[in-house]
């Protein structure tokens, strides 16, 4: 039998990469040598200390409980460590009712709408963004109004063009600095006028901030949690992922307003089952250790940013070297102004390159794509080579 999808699912837009899986198929079909740059996950390895401490907690005879469910047996020093990260890394003090730990941010902003929204609700989210943040909403039968950001506001949310009945009837807000796809940051005062918007209009703000520690020459990115009165009306989404080449592991949270923290928390219970103790020991390694081990992370995202950026800016393009995230956000050609999706199709055809064509984060990412800084150096030279040899 055919299983008609839900109309839940058929109101999702159609998956980012998706398309982009097929064209790739499609080139290489056709015998085209494919050089992908279109995916954000690290290629380098996790940390040895962390993997160590991986494999001495899930094969240690002396916990008894090492196979189990992670909900039934956690591992309270996986939250004490983040609670102590913020404290070292920000001055932020968290109570403990003040943080989740999660599988993985993406899981987690996904079930959040569905601790604080009811259906016909109103929420708003980045355009361009990373389209969980709508996929949250849809879920939970609430309704996204995309706020734009434009290059001309540096890509941050002009909280005064948001109009008045958007600010009456949202309840949720989603910001990302360091942000993806633009790699655009913002300064404490930007997180200060966030929290002013929220309290004024009684909107929780959600800020993700999954790129906090992939910063450059000597950038350090703010927490929200650092602005007076932010743990009354926000909420802030921390990931290991990109911070600690982590993405597979699943290790992540959510720190902030208590009430929605608890929320959240319901959620989960219903519907997961916690992480493996082994992995949560390991986030717990991670984050006590996470001063040692962000500048050599780092280093390599810099030499890339900055050897992608000085090649491109060499043959014509206008890049500032963004100060942080593991991406280069670019201007498509003049010719293409109109298609980020055209000229990620022709790169593709003609080069075997594979960007991200900007309109895949959402309307107003027209005009733009992304480059990923997460492929070996000699991959890059070689694909950036491709794209400036190319008569665009
Ligand atoms: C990668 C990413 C995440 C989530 O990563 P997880 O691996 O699910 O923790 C969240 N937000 C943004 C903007 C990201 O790019």
């Amino acid at each position: 039998m055919e299983v008609p999808i839900s109309e839940r699912l058929k109101k999702l837009p159609p998956y980012l990469f998706a398309d982009l899986r097929r064209k790739i198929a499609e080139a290489k079909a056709k015998g085209v040598k494919v050089i992908s740059l279109g995916i954000g996950d690290p290629d380098q390895p996790t940390p040895d200390p962390i993997v160590a401490e991986l494999v001495r907690a899930v094969s240690d005879p002396g916990d008894p409980n090492r196979h189990r469910y992670g909900c039934d047996v956690p591992v309270p020093e996986f939250a004490q460590a983040v609670i102590s990260f913020y404290q070292r890394r920000y001055g932020v003090t968290l109570r403990d009712e003040q943080v989740v730990t999660t599988n993985g941010s993406k899981d987690a902003i996904a079930q959040f709408p569905m601790a604080i929204l009811n259906p016909g609700d109103l929420a708003i989210a980045p355009s361009p963004g990373y389209p969980t943040y709508n996929i949250g909403h849809v879920f939970a039968g609430a309704v996204t109004y995309y706020v734009p950001l434009l290059a001309s506001n540096r890509f941050l949310v002009d909280f005064d063009a948001i109009p008045e009945d958007v600010c009456r009837l949202a309840k949720l807000l989603w910001i990302n600095y360091p942000n993806n796809p633009t790699s655009a940051t913002a300064d404490l005062d930007f997180f200060r006028r966030a929290v002013e918007f929220g309290r004024k209009h009684n909107i929780l703000i959600a800020h993700d901030s999954a790129y906090s520690e992939n910063t450059y020459d000597g950038y350090k990115a703010p927490s929200i949690m650092q602005v007076e009165g932010a743990d009354d009306v926000a909420v802030e989404f921390f990931s290991l992922s990109k911070a600690f080449n982590m993405t597979g592991w699943r290790a992540a949270c959510v720190v902030g307003n208590a009430s929605a923290i608890k929320a959240l928390r319901s959620v989960k219970d219903n519907v997961d089952n916690g992480s493996l103790r082994a992995i949560q020991f390991a986030a717990t390694k991670a984050l006590n250790m996470a001063e040692q081990i962000f500048p050599a992370i780092n280093a390599v995202y810099q030499r890339r940013r900055d050897m992608v950026v000085e090649a491109l800016n060499a043959n014509g393009w206008r890049i500032e070297r963004p100060k942080a995230t593991i991406y280069v956000w670019a201007a498509v050609p003049e010719k293409y102004k109109g298609s980020s999706g055209t000229f990620a199709a022709e790169l593709l055809d003609k080069t075997g390159v594979v960007v991200t064509p900007g309109r895949g984060y959402g309307q107003y990412g027209e005009g733009f794509f992304r480059i990923s800084l997460t492929y070996p150096d000699d991959v890059l030279k070689e694909a950036i080579g491709r794209i400036t040899n190319m008569r665009l």
